[in-house]
């Protein structure tokens, strides 16, 4: 399911209690055996929809006030790496290729670079959430505040602060032969696949051979997972107020 239905349930009129229904209705009866996790969607968008009608300070803060003290380091050239998919993370450039390109990313990796984004460079949740509203052409307030503050660990159903993807792992799973990497970044095309995800594991000769040089063709990684990933847990550990 793409863009087009998005659109599609964002802005089309009807009941918001009717119209799922009705949905899994008729899928249900057209023997569509993805109606219940379609629905469950939906859901989601309508989960967060009423949490910011009834709880409106989400759209300047964090809604679990213990989570509110993070010592955030907003890194502007980070952030600006980030945006411009220049992270050396080729599972999170892809997508913000993808989305400086297109408008739209697929919610496996919008989790993946808002993860990146929050816990990986420390830079607020509300930098990304902007950005997002600014970029995506199913942008919403609802979803897109409730997508971020999940990432961030902050929100009502938040991930836990502890868990931080690990950009490599999560493009091997969801991208193990390298497509979508090599589709929005012609720089890693002739990368092989078993490094597709980590560049910086070629040799100098592998790297010249694959017409990808870190630092001249494509970027050596902005921060190392390791020890970002060690630091946004002190950094969160130090912010709880609870
Ligand atoms: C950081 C982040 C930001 C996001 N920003 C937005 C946004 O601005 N606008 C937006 O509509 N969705 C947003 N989402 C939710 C989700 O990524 C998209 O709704 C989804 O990618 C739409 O793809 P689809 O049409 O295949 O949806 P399907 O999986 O087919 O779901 C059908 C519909 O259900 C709704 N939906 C599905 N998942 C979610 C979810 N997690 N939260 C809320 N609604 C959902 C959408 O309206 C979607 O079109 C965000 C998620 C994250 C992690």
């Amino acid at each position: 399911m793409g863009a087009g239905t998005v659109r599609i349930v964002a802005v089309g009129p009807g009941d918001p209690e009717s119209v799922p229904a009705a949905a899994l209705a008729a899928l249900s009866a057209a023997g569509r055996p993805g109606a219940a996790r379609w629905l469950n969607e939906l859901l989601w968008r309508d989960f967060y929809i009423h949490i910011l009608a009834h709880f409106p300070a989400v759209a300047r803060q964090s809604f679990r006030p213990a989570t509110r003290a993070v010592g955030w380091r907003n890194d502007p050239a980070e952030f600006d790496a980030w945006r411009a998919g220049q992270t050396g993370y080729p599972v999170v450039d892809a997508a913000m290729r993808q989305l400086a390109a297109s408008g739209w990313m697929h919610n496996r990796v919008r989790m993946i670079v808002a993860s990146f984004l929050v816990k990986d460079l420390l830079i607020d949740w509300r930098w990304g959430e902007r950005w997002f509203m600014r970029q995506l052409v199913d942008g919403d307030p609802a979803a897109n505040n409730g997508g971020w503050q999940w990432a961030a660990g902050t929100g009502t159903d938040a991930a836990p602060y502890f868990r931080v993807f690990n950009p490599v792992t999560q493009g091997r799973k969801f991208d193990p032969d390298g497509v979508y990497v090599r589709r929005w970044l012609p720089e890693l095309a002739a990368v092989p696949t078993a490094t597709i995800h980590a560049p910086w594991q070629l040799s100098a000769a592998q790297q010249r051979a694959a017409g990808c040089v870190l630092g001249r063709d494509y970027p050596t990684p902005i921060v190392d997972h390791a020890l970002a990933r060690e630091r946004a847990l002190a950094a969160y550990r130090a912010g709880a107020t609870v």
